[in-house]
């Protein structure tokens, strides 16, 4: 399975995006398509897939509904709307809807749903206060006052096994499900490198005083909740299995071997913790863990 939110099939055209006569060519295609959310949320046709329907259809000449052309899928030209306070559904909400798509479809719903949020969230200029125009085909928003342009941001979050002696660091928030465990997980300040944000968060939320050492990066997760985050996977080796838990943040943290986490992620009847889903980019993390060479 691939990770969650990866595999979009859809070309982002980024070269055409800045010209209006090739945005508005592909807006008047026969072909164009749009994708129909609800706010924010998914609507899914009654083939079980992410609805795409007849741009044409969706939004007639004269609509004035604001668009941003999210790029092109089997070169059919793929729209979003762009609606004033877009709201969606949390993620627990809708994560068995998304798990029932393609998780191609998936994947494309969470770039829609990002660039949504995004418009949703910053329709007046961070500058100066003025109300910011849409521009660059819905990639960007520009300021008619004061000339700023702004752009959807990525929020990078840190998301690592600590290794101590063969083994590996995992842990429990307090609103998991009965027995699952997972890699800690934090978001990167201002400022600060990954390698550092991966100290600081074993730190902060297990207490690792020990020196952090050989961060290493793994794998990438785009993640659109609740907007717009990358979870960045690393293994880290760690100097010792000293842990001094903050308990507002994790319930227990436990040292499980290479041989525990095969049978988590395998649902063995006595593997020591219930392994995150297989979409969950914690779930390859800890895949890629278990087959380092021992
Ligand atoms: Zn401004």
């Amino acid at each position: 399975m691939p990770i969650g939110f990866t595999g979009s099939p859809l070309q982002r055209l980024e070269h055409e995006r800045f010209d209006p006569d090739v945005v508005a060519h592909h807006r008047a295609s026969p072909a164009a398509k749009l994708l129909d959310l609800d706010g924010l949320d998914p609507r899914v046709s009654e083939s079980g897939d992410l609805s795409l329907v007849p741009l044409a259809e969706a939004v007639p000449p004269g609509d004035t509904s604001e668009l941003a052309l999210l790029g092109s899928i089997d070169r059919a030209p793929v729209f979003v709307r762009l609606p004033t306070g877009a709201r969606g559904k949390p993620m627990f909400a809708l994560i068995q809807l998304l798990g029932s798509l393609p998780p191609e479809q998936a994947a494309t719903y969470g770039a829609a749903r990002s660039l949504v949020d995004w418009h949703a969230r910053h329709r007046f200029c961070a500058r100066c206060g003025a109300a910011a125009a849409v521009s660059r085909a819905g990639w960007g928003r520009q300021c008619p006052a004061c000339a700023a342009e702004h752009f959807p941001r990525t929020d990078p979050v840190v998301i690592m096994v600590a290794e101590h002696g063969g083994r590996a660091l995992v842990g429990r928030q307090p609103r998991f499900p009965k027995g699952r465990y997972s890699a800690l997980a934090g978001f990167v300040e201002v400022g600060e490198s990954v390698e550092e944000a991966v100290a600081r968060e074993l730190f902060e939320e297990a207490g690792v005083r020990a020196p952090v050492s050989d961060v290493r990066y793994v794998a990438s997760q785009p993640w659109p909740f609740p907007s717009s985050q990358l979870m960045l996977a690393c293994i880290a080796k760690v100097e010792s299995a000293e842990l001094a838990l903050d308990t507002d943040e994790l319930e227990d943290a436990i040292w499980v071997s290479r041989e525990g986490v095969e049978k988590a992620l395998t649902n063995a009847p006595d593997a020591p913790f219930l392994a995150p889903p297989p979409s969950a980019i914690a779930h390859e993390l800890l895949a890629r863990w278990a087959r380092e060479p021992r």
